[in-house]
């Protein structure tokens, strides 16, 4: 059963209350999260964290104690996410070309020639492509041109540079009960899509951590209009290790971490956790014909929920902004399903 669900059996208020509900059901005024002591936070935003089975269902890494590495259940969308050392055949996610990469992992530049891909305009209701007024649906010409194709698949021996978030040092330990937004920009390498900027934020709108991050790999695509990163922003990147380092000062494995499809983002910063809330999860629309659930993307979301324009053209996305804006959901989901 969905979080989505429970909540609204559980918490809905202002409407109708249902037979079987108790006294304890009927709304109370609610206190903001973000005026919320840090412990009171946790407690009250617990109960929205993934299970594992929704966990595994969404594509979040798990640590494999046996293997001594981080381990993904398939979905539909994550078959060749990780590829095995012989394997040089990419797909380009901007233009679906197949190609190969030579026998030392590099590429020979080939013509990539694509539309960044249509989104869903919540404004219109429809399809919509951002990048020119050609249709949505198979093309054969894009209105942009590069030299080189990116891809998302990347070496299988990255699973085992994962690592899991510290455990909590016990009672006096600052991170455990603490809950914080986080969102990353990735680019294209030659190890598929790293990271290249973290941010991690508070309720109280409080930017904790804010640092770009030099991929491991050689760089192929700044992928700038999505990700706002610039060549020129590397220059004060630091390697992952020290911002895995960093994070580690705010974050333990209780920490809880909100994010949108933040499998991504921990699949990126190479680590394992699983005290998550997802916004994506929660506030996916049900489809009951198809019989499964669809994501909504956060930029679709800031608009209808939060009546907010968020990654523009002109600036890309943030990774303050997107952490922020889940933080933003999430405080206006808890003000509207109140217990
Ligand atoms: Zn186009
Ligand atoms: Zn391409």
């Amino acid at each position: 059963m969905g979080i989505e669900y429970l909540q609204l059996k559980k918490k809905r208020t202002g409407t109708s209350i249902s037979s079987s509900s108790s006294d304890e059901d009927v709304s109370v005024t609610a206190e903001p999260l973000h005026k919320m002591a840090p412990a009171k936070l946790y407690n009250e935003l617990l109960p929205l964290k993934l299970s594992l089975e929704q966990l595994t269902a969404n594509g979040y890494p798990f640590w494999d104690q046996t293997l001594n590495q981080a381990v993904f259940a398939p979905t539909l969308t994550n078959q060749r996410d990780w590829v095995v050392a012989n394997d040089f055949f990419r797909k380009c996610s901007r233009c679906s070309k197949d190609f190969t990469l030579n026998p030392d992992g590099t590429m020979s530049p080939q013509k990539c020639s694509y539309h960044h891909r249509p989104k869903f305009d919540a404004s219109i209701g429809q399809m919509k492509r951002t990048c020119c007024s050609a249709k949505p649906g198979p093309s054969s010409n894009g209105c942009m041109t590069e030299d080189n194709h990116v891809f998302q698949s990347a070496w299988e021996d990255t699973l085992w540079d994962f690592v899991v978030t510290p455990q909590s040092k016990g009672k006096s330990d600052y991170r455990s009960n603490k809950v914080y937004g986080l969102d990353c920009e990735l680019i294209h390498t030659l190890n598929g899509l790293e990271v290249a900027r973290v941010s991690l934020v508070d309720m109280k709108g409080r930017v904790l951590l804010d640092t770009f991050v030099l991929p491991q790999y050689e760089i192929v695509s700044y992928n700038s209009f999505f990700s706002g990163v610039t060549e020129k922003d590397m220059e004060s990147a630091i390697s992952l290790d020290t911002c895995r380092l960093q994070l580690f000062q705010y974050i333990n494995s209780e920490t809880l971490l909100v994010g949108h499809s933040l499998e991504s983002d921990l699949k990126a910063l190479r680590i394992v956790h699983y005290n998550v809330i997802d916004t994506s999860v929660l506030f996916q629309s049900p489809n009951p014909h198809k019989g499964y659930r669809k994501k909504v993307s956060l930029q679709n979301l800031a608009t209808m929920m939060l009546g907010k324009v968020i990654q523009s053209e002109k600036t890309g996305h943030s990774s303050v902004e997107d952490s922020l804006t889940c933080l933003e959901l999430l405080a206006m989901r808890h003000a509207t399903f109140v217990k």
